[in-house]
């Protein structure tokens, strides 16, 4: 597909929408078909933490020490070559324009449309108001509000403090980077009491986040705690194992 242009001179959004970002050969969409066939793969994965069932033989699943449970976790993809560097884009260079490819793809997966369509809430992962300012956006809310405009809210869960960037953080300082740094917006509680709550975020690690979120709902007696992420990060043995049993 050639490269088209338009009136208000946007080279380099339509530049980035024509060249497929990993091979870098034209394509119709943010990735080309080749490519998309080549990376996108799904797993069975583990119902709590999403981590990919086969790489759960690495070492026991990360879930069995969480204390805060989701009933239900969807991820859609492994954050690796080409997802980590597109969410990598998406979140950290302002692109985006990833958003509706993302969602596209979140809302093809047959569970997790269905995870959706039954919750009576789809809130994001809210990033602090510094970080907003930084950013310019809410990545979780571009997904959220694209995948489910009619129930999608920023401002329920609230995030009270700015804390240090969690990629920068080992698993125990995150959990406790983030004790008390979720709160519901107290006029909007009883909102979402024995309701049905999608949390979305674009990348699960540690579950840190997550099991906070949960400890917070929880609190506030919502009848069920899904999550619906577009990555699940892995251990470097885990994406191993996951290579060795995809050569066959
Ligand atoms: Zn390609
Ligand atoms: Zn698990």
């Amino acid at each position: 597909m050639q490269p088209e242009w338009n009136n208000s001179g946007q080279k380099n959004f339509l530049m980035t929408r024509t060249l497929c970002l990993a091979c870098q050969l034209w394509a119709p969409d943010v990735l080309c078909d080749n490519c998309l066939n080549e990376f996108y793969v799904t797993y069975s994965r583990c119902t709590i933490c999403a981590l990919p069932l086969m790489a759960q033989l690495a070492g026991h699943c990360d879930c069995t020490d969480w204390k805060h449970r989701p009933n239900k976790s969807h991820a859609l993809l492994n954050y690796s070559y080409p997802w980590n560097q597109l969410i990598s884009q998406f979140k950290y260079q302002r692109n985006v324009n990833l958003a509706p490819f993302f969602s596209r793809l979140l809302m093809q997966n047959n569970s997790i449309k269905a995870q959706l369509e039954q919750a009576d809430f789809v809130l994001p992962v809210p990033l602090s108001k510094k970080r907003i300012q930084q950013r310019g956006y809410n990545q979780s809310f571009e997904l959220a509000k694209k995948m489910a405009p009619q129930k999608s809210y920023p401002d329920i869960i609230l995030r009270t403090h700015h804390v240090a960037a969690q990629a920068t953080l080992n698993r125990e300082q995150r959990l406790k980077n983030l004790t008390h740094v979720f709160q519901l917006d107290p006029f909007k509680t009883r909102l979402i009491k024995q309701k049905k709550i999608v949390l979305v975020d674009d990348v699960l690690t540690t579950g840190a986040t997550i099991q906070a979120m949960c400890a917070t709902l929880q609190n506030a007696d919502v009848a069920e705690i899904s999550v619906v992420v577009l990555a699940r990060t892995l251990t470097i043995q885990q994406e191993t194992l996951l290579s060795l049993v995809a050569i066959k």
